[in-house]
């Protein structure tokens, strides 16, 4: 089992290698894209959270090896591994998680700790994504200003001190922010990922107070509308060039991911 792997299209943008821990996950956000495709693929979806099987053991074997094998799919087939597409891990970058949260609320997370202690000390680093709230800062003492802690922020900021109602099981809003402030006060490096989003005005108001938050990734919402999640309609492109602003003149690191900077072409 290679468990660092490459992932494949928009999520791509955000981090050239990625790792999943988990089997499924318990926050139930009502947009996640990740309990269909488990669906669709046979993969345990159902409420209880393990550890994916063999993890920490191929793990231990990868970081031995010190590569990430890459098979470039081509028009229906697959071109035959050589050397060049071998992804070397010492030094890399590794997101924790992208199909399942790296810090499952409610479930023992002992397994994430491990992982994190392997990876750093086979020399690479990780950059974490997180709606699990204050259970994460246990493992801020393993992170280093090469490690990135993130949160997910919709810009639903409905019911700050409760978890929102599209995002049922998750930490709320107040908490993740909250740690994400420790997480730069401790000097790991901090990030939030802005998709999908559902309120603009949200996202604005982040950028212009959050000073702890060292970049702004920023996308839309894919493959759905605002309206079926009980949000107006969002003008993509306008959303665009307002995050942009905002960036630009509060001095804040940003990334716009291609399906936004596309919609905002499409407009200009
Ligand atoms: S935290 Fe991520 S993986 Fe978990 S339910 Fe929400 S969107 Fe899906």
């Amino acid at each position: 089992m290679q468990t660092i792997y490459v992932p494949k299209g928009k999520a791509n943008e955000y981090c050239k290698l990625a790792l999943n821990l988990y089997d499924s996950c318990p926050h139930n956000c009502l947009y996640c894209y990740a309990r269909p495709m488990a669906a669709r693929f046979g993969r345990p979806w159902n409420g209880t959270v393990e550890p994916r099987a063999g993890l920490l053991d191929a793990l231990k074997a990868q970081l031995e090896k010190d590569y990430v094998s890459y098979k470039e799919p081509t028009k229906g087939a697959v071109k035959d591994f050589s050397p060049p597409e071998r992804i070397p891990l010492k030094g890399a970058l590794i997101h924790l998680c992208f199909t399942v949260d790296a810090y499952p609320r409610g479930f023992d997370t002992s397994i994430t700790r491990e992982v994190i202690k392997l990876i750093k000390e086979a020399g690479s680093h990780v950059q974490i994504l997180t709606k699990g709230g204050e259970i994460a800062e246990r493992d801020f003492d393993l992170l280093d200003e090469n490690d990135w802690f993130g949160i997910t922020d919709t810009g639903d900021c409905s019911t700050w001190g409760t978890p929102l109602r599209v995002e049922p099981n998750a930490a709320p809003l107040i908490e993740r922010l909250a740690v994400l402030e420790r997480a730069h006060r401790e000097g790991i490096r901090t990030w939030v990922s802005c998709e999908p989003v559902l309120n603009p005005s949200g996202i604005y108001s982040l950028i212009k107070s959050a000073d702890y938050i060292d970049t702004f990734k920023i996308g839309k919402l894919n493959y759905h509308q605002p309206t079926e999640y009980g949000f107006p309609p969002i003008d993509w492109a306008a959303f665009g060039r307002e995050c942009e602003r905002l960036c630009k003149l509060y001095k804040r690191d940003y990334y716009l991911k291609d399906d936004l900077r596309k919609a905002m072409e499409a407009s200009a």
